[in-house]
């Protein structure tokens, strides 16, 4: 069985900025995903300029567009708020590039990616952590659930009581044509 000092579930932004920090200080780091990548997510990819920044490499090869105007409505649409900066306030990526590549960094550090590899359970034997995945098992150190917000890893830990407010969201993808496309994608619109 192969053993990393530390486990990380889950390959989105949090798990894989996470595996990049630890490959880089020499850590032996594994990411246990699920899928297999790049994975498509459901997010509106609108990135705040203050993580931007805080990227450890560039990630202008995954920037779909940049906005230095946002509008903001409130009380259905009675108030707006228009901001303008000279630095993009919000820069539009695609979560399955945008995710992938922080990976690919990570690797870069010798990170182990087992992508396909669905986390069943966490065992505990002789004071060691044994991940069971749908196919292998991996022990660890210390384990990161970066899992997302539903997160099987924290409620195999324990964290059953579900405190969550739910408020439903819907994203839906559609194609508009290039007038509207023009017109749409001059400005980042919060409504
Ligand atoms: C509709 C919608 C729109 C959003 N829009 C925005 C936006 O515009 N801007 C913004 O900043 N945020 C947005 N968000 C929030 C954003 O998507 C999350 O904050 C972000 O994805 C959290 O990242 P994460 O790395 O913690 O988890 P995730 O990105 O959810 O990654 C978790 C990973 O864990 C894997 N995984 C889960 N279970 C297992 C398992 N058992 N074994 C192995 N792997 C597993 C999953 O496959 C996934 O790859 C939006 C969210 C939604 C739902």
């Amino acid at each position: 069985m192969k053993h990393f000092t530390v486990a990380i579930i889950g390959s989105g932004p949090s798990g894989a900025s996470t595996a990049f920090h630890l490959g880089k200080a020499g850590i032996a780091t594994v990411i246990i995903e699920k899928e297999t990548l790049p994975r498509y997510k459901t997010c509106g990819g609108g990135f705040v300029n203050r993580g931007k920044k805080d990227m450890p490499f560039d990630i202008s090869s995954v920037v779909e567009r940049e906005f230095l105007k946002v509008e903001t409505y409130f009380n259905n649409r009675e108030k707006c708020y228009l901001s303008e900066k000279d630095k993009p306030i919000i820069t539009m990526i695609m979560r399955d590039s945008f995710d992938h590549l922080i990976v690919k960094k990570a690797k870069e550090f010798g990170v182990t990616l087992l992508e396909n590899h669905k986390l069943k359970s966490i065992v505990t034997i002789d004071g060691k952590s044994i991940l069971k995945t749908s196919q292998q098992d991996i022990s660890a150190d210390f384990i990161i659930a970066a899992d997302g917000v539903l997160s099987p890893t924290a409620k195999m830990a324990g964290w059953t009581k579900d405190t969550r407010k739910l408020i439903p969201a819907l994203e839906y993808e559609v194609e508009v044509s290039s007038e509207d496309f023009e017109r749409l994608s001059k400005m980042f619109v919060l409504i």
